[in-house]
């Protein structure tokens, strides 16, 4: 399988402290990879570098063979690598269905100013926009709460709104950073059900952070192991479980 993204000797400091120091590594297409780690090991960072929304203080992230490291975050955005939106940008006054058709217009030629105000290209959008989050619905089985508002969504709702807005900006690899943080068993086998859906069924590649160790064996076909901002191990989750230097880090922690 051929590299989508590549991470090239990746380093961001903060003053005198190494966030992510000289990290390397192959994202393939169409891959669930996980990025694991005990806490402050970098790991958002990482992702953050990755969607640009933070600058590189050395080496660069390639996409396809092209830099998009230190571009703008939206730029990046664009061309298809999309970390899912915190909870916080839902929008809660609006609906399930509300928030995802608004979600289209980061690949809109027509701006959010020209959504709220009306604009031709608006206009024209919205059909192909809302035909589009329909299907997505109906893609997430979401129909159910379609038309509730975000503010009335239990948490495990909001969290696939999360995914259902990531989709609607049409993403080639989709950045989930603790996608099943304070989710019950139940709720996390649900939505690693919908993340693979999302990679098997959309083509999307996947790279998720995650501190569930079971969900991470399930779900990932590869894992890359951060500690103190150095990758420590790479491998299939059988390579990572029986790694030393990852019982080690673990251990230790
Ligand atoms: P993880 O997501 O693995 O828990 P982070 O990437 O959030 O770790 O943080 C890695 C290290 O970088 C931590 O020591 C953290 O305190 C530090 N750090 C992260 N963001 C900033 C920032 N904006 N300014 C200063 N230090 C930061
Ligand atoms: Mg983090």
């Amino acid at each position: 399988m051929t590299a989508i993204l590549e991470v090239d000797k990746l380093t961001r400091r903060f003053g005198g402290l190494v966030a992510v120091n000289n990290i390397s590594f192959d994202v393939k297409q169409g891959e669930i990879l996980s990025v694991i780690g005990p806490n402050g090991a970098g790991k958002s960072t990482l992702f953050k570098l990755i969607s640009s929304f933070l600058s590189t203080s050395a080496g660069e992230v390639r996409f396809k063979g092209e830099k998009v490291s230190d571009l703008s975050p939206h730029v990046v955005a664009r061309k298809g690598i999309v970390r899912t939106f915190q909870e916080t940008t839902i929008f809660r006054s609006m609906t399930t269905r509300e928030n995802i058709i608004i979600a289209h217009h980061l690949r809109s030629k027509a701006s959010m100013a020209g959504y709220f105000w009306g604009s031709a290209q608006a206009r024209r959008d919205e059909a192909t926009f809302a035909k589009s989050a329909d299907e997505i619905i109906q893609f997430l089985d979401m129909q159910g709460i379609a038309d509730e508002l975000a503010s009335n969504l239990p948490q495990g709702n909001l969290r696939a709104l999360g995914i259902a807005i990531g989709l609607a900006t049409d993403p080639e690899i989709l950045l989930l950073d603790e996608p099943f943080a304070g989710m019950n068993h139940d709720e996390t086998m649900q939505m690693v059900d919908l993340v693979r859906s999302v990679q098997r069924e959309r083509g999307v590649t996947v790279m998720l952070v995650e501190h569930d160790m079971p969900a991470v064996m399930k779900i990932s076909d590869r894992i890359v192991v951060i500690n103190f901002g150095e990758k420590i191990a790479e491998g299939t989750p059988a390579e990572i479980r029986s790694n030393d230097k990852v019982i080690e880090a673990y251990l230790g922690s």
